[in-house]
């Protein structure tokens, strides 16, 4: 038997060495690929050849302006992976002195969603963010100019609101930031604020824990809390109260924090509301985790 398998395998080199192309021919004599080259998957591998990062979900993206022309000028992306699903929309800058809010939403838009869309109004209020102050000229609170069953009562607020009502999110997350704690100061820095529709709650204590857990260092002080619901006339409010959806106003706080730790809070809460609400599916985060809990 023994003698059998080796003839046979002496034929089959010989055999090989026949062919044109032969295996261990074109092994034994590697070309070197240029190190820059594109990897092709082989013919007939398919795409598991490939690590899967080079194959990002094909996400289309459309710009759109609102107030154009107008010193409140802005921009709204919407990002539509190809694959259908929810929509949801994320918003930063209704306040032009919460800094991390407005960066960590400029981020956000040029994110990789899975499936479903995504709407993001980085800078909802340019005018205050230019001013650096939380009004707009005049003094206009943008997180006051959407009152529940009403029409919104300025045009920047209008036009932000028929976003809103086009596409009819699912769920809506504003970023926004306070000066102080929660509890220990007249602030709610350092509170996701839940208007409590749908599965609003579930989501909120989940993404606290997960905060807390993986991005809080020092929980006896900065421990983020579920609160709620939002102030009458913030967009949040509207959108909970006139559309019935999960609607959050993300606060974290700017007390004696860097603003890098600001917006890395604001992106990992966006991350968790993305993969909560089905956009998100990749284990692998976008913001990876910094601490563990302790053992
Ligand atoms: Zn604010």
């Amino acid at each position: 038997m023994k003698r059998y398998s080796l003839l046979l395998l002496l034929f089959s080199v010989f055999l090989a060495a026949l062919a044109p192309g032969a295996a261990w021919a074109s092994a034994a004599t590697p070309v070197a690929a240029p190190a820059n080259a594109p990897v092709e998957p082989a013919a007939g591998d398919g795409e598991a050849a490939l690590p899967a990062e080079e194959h990002p979900p094909a996400v289309t993206r459309e710009v759109r302006t609102l107030r154009a022309g107008t010193r409140e000028e802005t921009e709204v992306y919407i990002l539509r992976a190809a694959e259908p699903g929810p929509t949801v929309m994320i918003v930063g800058g209704v306040h032009g002195d919460e800094t991390s809010g407005y960066l960590a939403a400029g981020e956000i838009k040029d994110w990789i969603i899975d499936r479903g869309t995504l709407v993001v109004l980085p800078r909802a209020n340019s005018d205050a963010i230019a001013r650096g102050r939380r009004t707009s000229t005049g003094g206009i609170d943008l997180n006051r100019q959407f009152p529940v069953g009403k029409e919104p009562a300025t045009e920047l607020a209008r036009e932000i609101w028929a976003v809103v009502e086009e596409f009819q999110p699912v769920a809506l997350l504003d970023l926004h930031e306070g000066w102080g704690l929660y509890r220990r100061h007249d602030s709610v820095g350092q509170t996701l604020i839940t208007y409590p529709a749908g599965d609003a709650r579930r989501f909120a204590n989940e993404a606290v824990q997960y905060l807390n857990t993986y991005h809080v260092k020092n929980r006896s002080t900065y421990r983020f809390r579920v609160v709620g619901p939002p102030v009458a006339g913030s967009l949040a409010r509207k959108a909970g109260a006139d559309l019935g959806i999960p609607a959050f106003i993300a606060e974290a706080t700017a007390y004696r924090t860097l603003k890098a730790t600001r917006v890395r809070w604001q992106k990992a809460f966006a991350e968790e509301f993305l993969r909560w609400y089905g956009l998100i599916d990749r284990e692998e985060r976008v913001v990876p985790k910094e601490y563990r809990a302790a053992a």
